[in-house]
């Protein structure tokens, strides 16, 4: 790996995540003249696996890729702020400037706006790890056209995974969607969409206990912990994994950022951390409904909350060659 390079500069903000909720909060920065780095590892953020978006207000419809690119260019109209797609390793707190270490360099910023996600929850079954990309997934738009005409099971009852059901379709010949609870629960749209879909075959009640695997370790089949139509083994092509995702807050704990159960940050009704000069947003944090348009709104509310601490609070140089 080339040497990392420290960057002297210290920022007003450094916003870690460019998702819809980073990003949202990089045009508020912007707009707020504050100077601003954006570091993420992967620009737009999860909406980009997703192939309709159709209630982000103000858009009848558009593919998650266009959204998160008409944020993107939002923010970088503004000149204070800059993206950089890199991943972050490390945050520590020096005084009153933190520092952020990516796999690139390191930079000093005089706020944090933690807007970093979630990862994919894993079943956690035999065979998932095994026959990972060859035929267990996370992403239907991802992986899904390679199923055409082809049998797929979608694990998990979320509106996420009555879309990623709806969005299979497109290309297989069929669909199973296996949930655990009595009823799926998407919004009442992808509810009734999945339910005129004949493709779609909802499976409740019943876990998945194994995913098994052909001769040449390909995806044959799941088990299910109780038998549907007879048989505790469905032929299945793929299963597409979407039963939620993780938090992604392995620096943020490590500066002190309290969490809850689910291992969200915990934020006040000003997207404010415990910890002054944190911010958090979006997925990570520790609210019930978390879609594109309320992890912006939470990054906007960030955002303002940095603006406001970073004109109220008196910096203190650590020590060392950081200047501005
Ligand atoms: C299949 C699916 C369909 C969906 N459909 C809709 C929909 O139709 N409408 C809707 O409103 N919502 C939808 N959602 C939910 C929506 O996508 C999310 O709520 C929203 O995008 C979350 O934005 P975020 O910025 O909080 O997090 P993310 O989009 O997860 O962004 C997190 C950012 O942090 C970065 N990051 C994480 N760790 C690091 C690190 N160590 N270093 C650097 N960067 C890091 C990531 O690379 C990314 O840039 C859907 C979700 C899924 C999974």
């Amino acid at each position: 790996m080339a040497e990392r390079k420290a960057d002297k500069k210290i920022r007003d903000v450094i916003i870690i995540g460019a998702g819809c909720s980073g990003l949202a909060a990089a045009v508020y920065c912007g707009r707020f003249l504050l100077k601003t780095l954006v570091v993420g590892e992967i620009i737009g953020g999860v909406i980009i696996t997703t192939d309709v978006v159709e209630n982000y207000p103000g858009f009848i419809r558009l593919t998650g890729t266009e959204l998160a690119k008409k944020l993107e260019d939002h923010a970088r109209d503004y000149k204070s702020v800059e993206i950089r797609e890199e991943k972050v390793l490390d945050a520590e707190k020096h005084g009153n400037i933190f520092k952020v270490t990516t796999e690139e360099g390191s930079y000093y910023g005089r706020t944090l706006i933690v807007a970093s996600g979630t990862e994919y929850r894993k079943l956690d079954v035999p065979g998932e790890k095994e026959l990972a990309n060859r035929g267990v997934h996370y992403c239907a738009l991802c992986d899904g056209a390679i199923y055409k005409d082809k049998v797929a099971a979608v694990i998990g009852g979320s509106d996420s995974a009555a879309k990623e059901a709806l969005v299979l379709t497109q290309w297989a010949k069929k669909v199973y969607m296996v949930y655990r609870g009595e009823k799926i629960r998407p919004e009442p749209v992808n509810y009734e969409r999945v339910m005129a879909n004949k493709k779609i075959e909802i499976i409740s009640s019943t876990n998945v206990t194994r995913i098994n695997g052909s001769s040449n370790n390909v995806v044959s089949g799941i088990s299910l912990d109780k038998p549907y139509k007879g048989s505790r083994e469905l032929a299945v092509d793929a299963a597409f994994v979407a039963i939620g995702h993780i938090p992604l807050t392995g620096f943020a704990k490590k500066l002190g950022i309290k969490t809850n159960d689910k291992g969200e940050i915990m934020i006040d009704r000003n997207s404010r951390t415990n910890v002054p000069g944190i911010f958090a947003s979006g997925d990570v944090v520790d609210t019930n409904f978390k879609q594109a348009i309320t992890g912006a709104a939470e990054g906007v509310l960030a955002a303002y909350a940095a603006y406001q601490h970073v004109n109220d609070s008196k910096v203190i140089l650590p020590t060392g060659d950081v200047h501005e």
